[in-house]
């Protein structure tokens, strides 16, 4: 199909079968900017009959071959396709994701540029799936092989946290797989993919291929996740709706990804290079102001240097900027609704009342939007809810240990295990740490570094399966083996 010359964004459609269309019943949700809580725009409110129209394209499309048959050079040029094109529209998307998620546009202009390199990355993988021969042993003379084939149709489900780095991510693997797919933005933040599907469109993938159904988790979510025809489901947000997607895959057993949520601990020993790791840290926790999944929320810091790392920590959080993403200077926008400033400003006061201090911030700036100032507190009682809970908010708790292994025990006492970071010179400690702390990414002497060409996934309920690199990929094929008798 060809685009359109007005915004798709705007139109605030579904891409089924590369046509934009309003949901079946015509119901919309409305669209807000978060640093001002005014309308922006809308997307539909999809029911159950939505998605079985978009599971049917995908279907069509997977078994029409239109993608999946074509030649792996072909397919890796329109992937290489879709990067240009996000470059060329980077500034475009990149104020229509700040003014819908609230981030500052400088991050938002980054993560931009890292989804059209997704795209690139992935582009390279199309030429070089393959399977092996194989020496069996069976009796016989047999020529043995495996065949990497596609996971089929599969289910793409978002949070609002990074809406557009996320649907670039799922959507580049899924297309590199050879798989056909349907997307479901978060509720809160569709209007950057509906601008990747434009771009899709423009880039020539094939109609039905990529098709992107708006709307309610509880709705159009649990119906996709349910469908009897959908092969495959990757899955980014919460540790709680991820046991809902497990229990509702259930039906016809697809084959599930879990990439969910975190606590991650921060270990700071006293000869870890202060400036650094307090940079690091500051960045670890109040990027995208605390909603990542990979924010450092919980600070063990070694007695000896817990009340200077505080001291470097409040400088630095008081020098922050929070503000709409559009003001020059901004280091931290709003949180995504009213909803989710509740739960901040409710979890930091039940830990002021387990016992922390509150070491810099703790409080909402007053003015309109849904701002919340960086916030460092001091440990409060072990157990409170604000050690236990991800905040997905800009406020860590620091914890002051003496012991080794006591600290380790502790940074592993949680349900989560998605990253860590361990600050230190001594790099027979950061390595030996590497392999004690139980998380499925690890940084030394950094913090909130990603590589699409590293896998990306989390140890205990961060998460099933790995996302970005080979392994990303893998979870998109499926191995189908061959005996020839000769
Ligand atoms: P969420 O509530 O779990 O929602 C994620 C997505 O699932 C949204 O599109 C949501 O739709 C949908 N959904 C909700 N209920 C559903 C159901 N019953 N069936 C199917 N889909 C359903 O998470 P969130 O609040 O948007 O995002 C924050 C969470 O994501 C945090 O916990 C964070 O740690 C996690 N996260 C993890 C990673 C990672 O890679 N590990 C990355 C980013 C975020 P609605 O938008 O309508 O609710
Ligand atoms: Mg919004």
């Amino acid at each position: 199909m060809t685009s359109t010359s007005e915004s798709p964004a705007s139109l605030g459609r579904n891409l089924i079968e590369g046509r934009w269309q309003a949901a079946a019943s015509g119901e919309t949700i409305a669209c807000f900017n978060p640093s001002s809580g005014s309308q922006i725009g809308s997307a539909p409110a999809s029911s159950a009959a939505d998605v079985d129209r978009a599971v049917s394209a995908a279907r069509r499309s997977f078994e029409s071959g239109a993608w999946t048959a074509r030649a792996p050079n072909w397919r890796a040029q329109i992937l290489q396709k879709v990067a240009a094109l996000i470059d060329q529209q980077a500034d475009e998307i990149a104020q229509l994701e700040t003014r819908d998620n609230g981030m500052p546009i400088t991050l938002a202009r980054a993560l931009v540029a890292t989804g059209a390199e997704t795209f690139r990355y992935f582009s390279g993988w199309c030429t070089k799936i393959r399977g092996e021969t194989v020496q069996i042993s069976a009796p016989g003379d047999f020529h043995a092989y495996t065949l990497r084939e596609p996971a089929g149709v599969a289910a793409l489900i978002t949070p609002w946290n990074v809406p557009f780095t996320m649907a670039c991510n799922k959507i580049a693997t899924a297309l590199t797989a050879g798989c056909s797919a349907i997307l479901k933005p978060a509720e809160e933040t569709p209007l950057s993919a509906l601008m990747l599907g434009d771009i899709l469109m423009q880039a020539g993938v094939p109609e039905g291929v990529i098709n992107i159904v708006c709307g309610r988790g509880n709705v159009a979510g649990a119906a996709l996740a349910a469908h009897p025809d959908v092969d495959k489901i990757s899955f980014t947000g919460s540790t709680d709706v991820g046991r809902k997607i497990v229990v509702a895959a259930a039906g016809n057993l697809k084959r599930v990804s879990l990439e969910l949520g975190g606590k991650s601990p921060v270990l700071v020993f006293p000869d870890a290079d202060l400036d650094q790791a307090a940079a690091g840290i500051a960045r670890g926790i109040f990027s995208n102001s605390g909603q990542a999944c990979i924010a450092g929320s919980r600070i063990f810091v070694h007695q000896k240097i817990h009340d200077e790392l505080a001291a470097r920590l409040a400088v630095i959080a008081r020098q922050m900027k929070v503000g709409d993403g559009f003001e020059a200077g901004v280091n931290l926008g709003p949180l995504i609704s009213q909803r989710q400033l509740d739960r901040v400003s409710g979890l930091v006061a039940e830990g002021v009342r387990d016992g922390s201090q509150v070491i810099v911030g703790g409080n909402r700036p007053d003015r309109p939007g849904y701002f919340f100032e960086p916030t460092i507190l001091t440990a409060p009682r072990p157990g409170a809810r604000i050690l236990r809970e991800e905040i997905f908010g800009p406020v860590a708790n620091l914890i002051p240990f003496t012991d080794i292994d006591d600290v380790v025990r502790q940074a592993n006492d949680t349900q989560y295990g998605l990253a860590a970071a361990i600050w230190t010179r001594d790099i027979g400690i950061a390595h030996r740490l590497a392999r004690r702390v139980k998380a499925g990414n690890i940084w030394l002497n950094c913090q909130l570094v990603v590589d699409r060409s590293m896998a990306f996934g989390g140890y205990k309920q961060s998460g099933w399966g790995r996302e970005n690199g080979l392994e990303g990929l893998e979870a998109f094929l499926q191995t189908k083996s061959v005996y020839a008798a000769l």
